[in-house]
């Protein structure tokens, strides 16, 4: 091993001893999504897609929350836990996807399309989520679209999976929204048929962010966390994950037996690799950086989150400390 490595390791190990100190100072939990970087998800306390952290963070006595994600998903995890310190170790780490909407345009949106529903993926902020009649993950937009009333949906922000959602619920008239991931959107169809001729017997999983020819050529389309229970039931012993490169992390430990492929070495989020051990030290030493959600915004915001849980069968969230 050469030695500039063995200094990142020894300096990585003195990181991991340092926040675990904090971390029992703080009585703090770190919560970790699933594309954050492997050094990150190795210190998780709870590790998942977005709204499966926060849901969980409900669940924790922690007096701090240490998020490692991107703003709009500590901004979830603030809504639903108001009594506890949400902190985000680098406030940068934002979301050019949940940027692509502002509450002022979606406001503007709606008076055009008079009577329809507004339907927000999480991946949008708290502003956003408030102007919305009901939330969705990318693993229940189809269910939550199919609950509405309302012939006309407003599906916002991203354009993917509205497309998508609009090919399974027929039924509906889905208004689409411009916005896009830019980790997601760069999977081109040619990638993923290089990566098959490359895995003949793997198995292709895409997230619905990615465009539609890219979909088209997917044997399973689906959210991270069913990527996670596809990957352990299927027979295949070969995948190749057209989603953000931080999911083969815990793929791999949790499917030993089995390979996991990335169709293009592009599929980074640049924002999700901004946090770093030495961040999330300093997030825990100085108490940095605190995301809080005005009350006017939090309670109208929780309402949709509220109402997609209802669809989904699950309770209302309401933050219960020991629980
Ligand atoms: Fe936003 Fe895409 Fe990055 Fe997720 S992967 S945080 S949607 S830019």
């Amino acid at each position: 091993m050469p030695a500039s490595d063995k200094d990142d390791l020894k300096y990585n190990e003195a990181l991991k001893k340092k926040i675990a100190r904090l971390k029992k100072q703080r009585n703090a939990v770190i919560i970790v999504h699933n594309y954050q970087r492997d050094e990150i998800q190795e210190i998780a306390d709870i590790s998942g897609d977005s709204l499966a952290l926060s849901q969980a963070a409900v669940r924790t006595d922690a007096d701090v929350i240490v998020f490692c994600g991107v703003q709009f998903m500590a901004e979830s995890a603030s809504i639903l836990n108001p009594g506890k310190t949400v902190l985000l170790p680098v406030m940068e780490a934002g979301c050019p996807l949940a940027d692509m909407i502002t509450p002022e345009k979606l406001r503007a949106k709606k008076i055009g399309h008079p009577g329809a529903a507004v339907v927000c993926y999480v991946n949008s902020s708290a502003e956003v989520k408030a102007e919305s009649d009901i939330a969705c993950t990318s693993s229940n937009a189809i269910q939550v679209v199919r609950s509405l009333k309302e012939k006309d949906v407003i599906f916002v922000p991203d354009k993917n999976l509205g497309r998508y959602v609009q090919s399974q619920v027929p039924e509906k008239n889905i208004i689409l929204w411009e916005g896009f991931c830019p980790t997601h959107i760069r999977v081109q169809e040619e990638d993923i048929v290089r990566a098959k001729k490359e895995h003949p017997g793997a198995e292709v999983l895409a997230h619905p962010e990615c465009n539609p020819a890219v979909l088209a050529l997917s044997d399973h389309i689906c959210s991270t966390a069913g990527m996670f229970t596809y990957a352990k039931k299927s027979p295949a012993k070969e995948f190749i994950i057209s989603t953000e490169s931080g999911m083969l992390y815990k793929l791999q430990i949790e499917n030993p037996g089995k390979k996991f492929y990335l169709p293009t070495s592009h599929l980074v989020c640049a924002n999700m690799k901004l946090i770093t051990l030495g961040w999330v030290a300093h997030s825990l030493e100085k108490m940095v950086y605190e995301i809080k959600v005005a009350a006017e915004i939090r309670d109208k915001a929780k309402k949709a989150l509220d109402r997609m849980l209802a669809v989904t069968g699950d309770k209302p969230l309401t933050a219960v400390s020991g629980y």
